[in-house]
């Protein structure tokens, strides 16, 4: 009897999910399918998938098909953010330090439903998290709540911890007496096969390494892994189907990850032509974190527009350049949690500022570009028949100015809508 109780409690999801096959034709002005924009279409949407989309005129829905007309808008998947941290929000309210000694795990859980909130409510409807900062594996506590629909936010692929090495990575500065507990997992040698293990099965779904970290002798950014641990931490994460993605700035960092058989650069500050063709080679994505490096300097006091140009922010933009010019394949990923969750198009804002970026590039960056690096390109990132019914709307036109992208009046993940201003 038991067993049958249970048996009937693992259908339950299934069961719902089934039950929930209601159809919608979207009829907005213009749709972006993930890589191009395509004027006078509609798309149907039934149960969780899109089963068809083209010419307004070709789509026809059932009896019960609800008809939204979205007059006006731009209709595109759900944007993908590709690096985020749910578990963190802006340094100019409270230092990093701070949220990662003194806040607890389940006070900064709490504070991550509201960001993962507002992420979806901007239109983001993917996220891939890089990293908790010191909260444990809350961000797979809360990948779970979203999951089973107790909270509202996007879909979310989690690095959990993360790994430093020993000795490289903050909180900095405390009395060498204490033992401060650190933003990240340290391990080193053959230890990174056990934690990297232990990080799969607590619910990592890609590992994160920090391939270097402010530990110079005059605190620059050094290698902080050897070749051969990042190759072992690839060759594990590998192993069990999962991948490694590095956070790199310096030039030898990213040369190491890439050789290890990292996917994706987080950061890279200081691409060079060469480092730039290495990236090509090896088929890595680059995420830039534009705005996370904007942000800061301006947390720090910097006038933008008026003030000269922190190097910080002077280095970011030669490298972002340097990778535009050279082909290499970037993605969107902002280091949302820096600056505020549900901001996130600062980071396309920044991509059209520093490098010159066309609009629908950046809209195929955020969509295309990014499902692919989530390994997720079969499910998400367009809009085309069988994929998941995630899509975003946004009055005007995006392909004019990036920034219209803030303007999101339709919020739809897995079939079922979560803001809807058409009527409005
Ligand atoms: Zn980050």
């Amino acid at each position: 009897m038991l067993r049958r109780i249970l048996f009937l409690l693992l259908l339950l999801p299934q069961m719902l999910s089934a039950q929930n096959s209601t159809s919608y034709l979207l009829q907005p002005d213009r749709v972006f399918d993930g890589t191009e924009m395509h004027e006078g279409w509609a798309v149907l949407v039934q149960g969780n998938k899109i089963i068809a989309a083209g010419a307004k005129e070709s789509i026809r829905g059932g009896k019960e098909t609800q008809v939204i007309s979205m007059a006006g808008m731009t209709l595109m998947p759900g944007l993908i953010e590709g690096h985020s941290h749910l578990l963190l929000y802006p340094y100019n309210i409270t230092d990093w330090d701070v949220q990662v000694l003194k806040e607890s795990d389940s006070y900064r859980t709490v504070r991550a439903t509201v960001h993962a909130k507002n992420t979806l409510m901007a239109g983001i409807t993917t996220v891939r998290d890089l990293g908790t900062e010191g909260a444990g594996y809350s961000d797979v506590a809360l990948k779970r709540a979203i999951t089973e629909g107790i909270v509202p936010g996007p879909r979310m692929i989690v690095a959990g911890r993360a790994i430093v090495s020993t000795g490289s990575y903050g909180p900095k500065g405390y009395d060498t007496d204490m033992q401060i507990m650190l933003g990240a997992e340290p391990a080193d040698g053959n230890e990174l096969i056990r934690v990297v293990r232990d990080q799969i099965g607590k619910g990592a779904d890609f590992i994160k390494v920090y391939a270097d970290y402010r530990w110079g002798t005059k605190g620059e950014d050094q290698p902080s892994f050897t070749l051969e641990e990042l190759k072992t931490v690839n060759e594990v994460a590998r192993s069990s189907g999962r991948y490694l993605v590095c956070h790199a700035k310096s030039k030898e960092a990213m040369r190491r990850a890439i050789l290890a058989g990292a996917e994706t650069i987080e950061h890279g500050d200081f691409i060079d032509e060469e480092i730039a063709q290495l990236m090509k080679e090896h088929k890595v994505t680059y995420f830039p974190t534009l705005a996370a490096v904007d942000a800061i300097n301006q947390y720090r006091g910097w006038k933008k527009g008026k003030d000269e140009e922190p190097a910080a922010v002077k280095n970011k933009k030669k490298s972002f350049r340097i990778a535009v010019e050279q082909g290499v394949t970037i993605g969107v990923g902002g280091d949302v949690g820096v600056f505020p969750h549900g901001e996130n198009v600062y980071e396309m804002e920044l991509m059209a500022e520093y490098g010159g970026m066309k609009p629908l590039d950046i809209m195929k960056a955020a969509t295309n570009v990014n499902a692919r690096a989530l390994h997720m390109d079969n499910e998400i990132g367009a809009i085309k028949s069988g994929m998941l019914a995630d899509l975003m709307a946004v009055k005007g036109d995006p392909t004019k100015n990036i920034s219209e992208l803030r303007k999101v009046g339709f919020v739809m993940k897995d079939g079922v809508i979560y803001r809807d201003e058409t009527r409005k």
